[in-house]
């Protein structure tokens, strides 16, 4: 890869950093020499844009494939298709976003005339996540080039394939004056946050997102914070079930459930809770579900006791000498070695991204010695380390105070509680902090109603969840805990504009006079 493994990392880290702030020094003189500004120059960024993601499609797909087992059709899919629409949206509107838009005046100002105008914020830094690895990167490039900003992009170092290719891409397609792509985790993030921006767009979790709202509190740096939470779905006995289930299914466990608005968890009326259970598992089943070998897979773990799990969900305890209660070792059940078949996995099933996740999320999973009153696996519970996969695992019986209740989860593990009707699930959210998206799934148009009227969250997907985040016309951002600020289209436009307010009076008559002091009695009757 071209690095020097002798040279001490911090070394490489300090070289690696002066480079970025040489390119940041850069982007801001490009910004003041007023190359980005001329529409033909963002015009031809986001063809270059295009082009290079039309030549790269696949070359960006197999890096994050490499990265985190993340289907390639689901990169081309949910990504690059997402950025292209994007482009394709800005590119004709950029006249009509940057006119002047022309504003009524006061009539004591009167003769007068007032617009707004929408001028480029300078430069931008834009730090991504991993999981949607290209289009958190580029869909906010895209809003910043139709701004006319120059942008610095800090991709994740959790996707570290991906971060590269998009580096050598960037360079090669677009204006090297204009943009920068500077690699490195929480350090060189940290230390990029030092530098002068004019706006910094973070995607990621709340707790980065409160270390970068700081850093720019320093600067009076203006942010926009992409985060996350539990985004709650509502289902009652109104609803189609089998299409819900198939929704929530493969808004729950695309990109393994690494999704910022994926369902976190289920509030289903008590009617209904567990046939959505058993119908969301058989939906998860037939999208993700295994393609061969064999169905059972060992899940690994430090512990003298370890889960395995089936696809039936039913759970068994392997002892530390590798026994399962039924005094089998599982490597030597009917002659197969689960450990290599639980490398059988679906290729349309992505990985979770790291063994830190992996641990973290297997966590959640409710102990099966545990009391009765514990959680009830309804399939999925186990993972396989080795590959760092996790079955789609749906658990039932859930209580609010259970682990996996206390956190944004980001993987393939859905809750489902019961609640009594629309007004206690609504109480439930209000409780809780604002969620990224909220998904209904009811016939009742007054439940609808309640859900708009009665909750806050970044947006509100009736029967759709994840849908709003692929229209280039609707605003995608946060509210209180899961962000603030808004991209996508004409908001992302704005997002990283001034818009700058300009009055404009004739020198003479001067009607102003009507209101100088000193204020006769004439004046102070207007
Ligand atoms: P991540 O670990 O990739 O971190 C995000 C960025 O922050 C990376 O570029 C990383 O280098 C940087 N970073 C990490 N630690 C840092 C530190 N101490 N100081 C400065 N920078 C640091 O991503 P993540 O946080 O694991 O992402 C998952 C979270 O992001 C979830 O909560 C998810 O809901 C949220 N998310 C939100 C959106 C959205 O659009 N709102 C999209 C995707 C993910």
């Amino acid at each position: 890869n071209g690095v020097d493994s002798t040279v001490p990392t911090a070394v490489r880290t300090a070289d690696a950093m002066a480079t970025a702030h040489e390119a940041i020094d850069r982007l801001h003189k490009t910004f003041r020499s007023g190359v980005t500004r001329p529409l033909r120059w963002r015009r031809a960024q986001l063809d270059a844009m295009e082009r290079m993601l039309r030549e790269q499609s696949t070359r960006l797909a197999r890096a994050a494939r490499d990265d985190f087992g993340k289907p390639v059709a689901e990169t081309m899919l949910m990504e690059i298709n997402l950025v292209l629409e994007e482009i394709r949206f800005a590119r004709p509107r950029l006249a009509r976003w940057t006119a002047r838009k022309p504003k009524p005046m006061h009539w004591l100002l009167q003769p007068a005339a007032g617009w707004t105008v929408a001028e480029p914020k300078g430069v931008a830094l834009v730090i991504s996540p991993w999981n949607y690895p290209v289009l958190l990167s580029l869909e906010p490039m895209v809003d910043a080039i139709a701004a006319g900003d120059c942008v610095c992009l800090k991709p994740s170092e959790l996707s570290p394939k991906t971060g590269r290719v998009l580096a050598t891409l960037v360079d090669r397609y677009l204006d090297r004056r204009a943009f920068a792509v500077v690699q490195g985790g929480a350090q060189e993030t940290g230390e990029l946050l030092e530098q002068p921006f004019d706006h910094i767009f973070y995607t990621g979790g709340g707790r980065v997102g409160r270390i970068v709202m700081e850093a720019a509190a320093k600067q009076l740096t203006p942010i926009t914070l992409e985060l996350g939470g539990k985004s709650p779905v509502f289902v009652d006995c109104t609803a189609d079930l089998d299409t819900a289930a198939r929704r929530i299914a493969w808004g729950r466990f695309v990109n393994a459930g690494q999704t910022c608005v994926a369902p976190d968890y289920v509030l289903a009326t008590s009617d209904v809770a567990d046939d959505l259970a058993q119908r969301i598992a058989k939906a998860a089943y037939q999208m993700f579900g295994m393609t061969g070998g064999r169905r059972d897979v060992v899940a690994s773990g430090n512990d003298s006791n370890t889960r395995i799990g089936r696809n039936d969900g039913r759970l068994r305890t392997v002892a530390a000498d590798g026994t399962t209660e039924d005094g089998r070792r599982p490597d030597d059940r009917n002659g197969h070695d689960d450990a290599r078949d639980a490398h059988v996995w679906s290729p349309s099933y992505a990985q979770i991204v790291n063994d830190r996740h992996y641990d973290r999320l297997m966590s959640l999973m409710p102990n099966p010695d545990g009391p009765s009153s514990a959680a009830h696996i309804v399939c999925g519970g186990y993972g396989d380390r080795a590959n760092r996969h996790i079955a789609p695992t749906i658990l039932t019986h859930v209580s609010p105070d259970a682990p996996v209740m206390q956190e944004e989860i980001f993987g393939p593990i859905l809750p489902i509680l019961e609640i009594a009707d629309a007004a206690s699930a609504v109480a439930f959210i209000n409780a809780r902090p604002r969620p990224l998206a909220c998904y209904v799934f009811s016939r009742n148009a007054a439940t609808r109603r309640r859900f708009e009227r009665d909750t806050s969250s970044g947006a509100l997907g009736f029967n759709l969840p994840l849908g709003h985040l692929m229209s280039s016309r609707l605003p995608f951002g946060g509210v209180g805990a899961s962000g603030m600020g808004a991209y996508h289209g004409y908001a992302g436009f704005l997002e990283f504009s001034h818009v700058k307010t300009v009055v404009a009076k004739p020198t003479l008559p001067d009607t102003l006079a009507a209101i100088y002091p000193p204020y006769t009695k004439r004046k102070r009757a207007l």
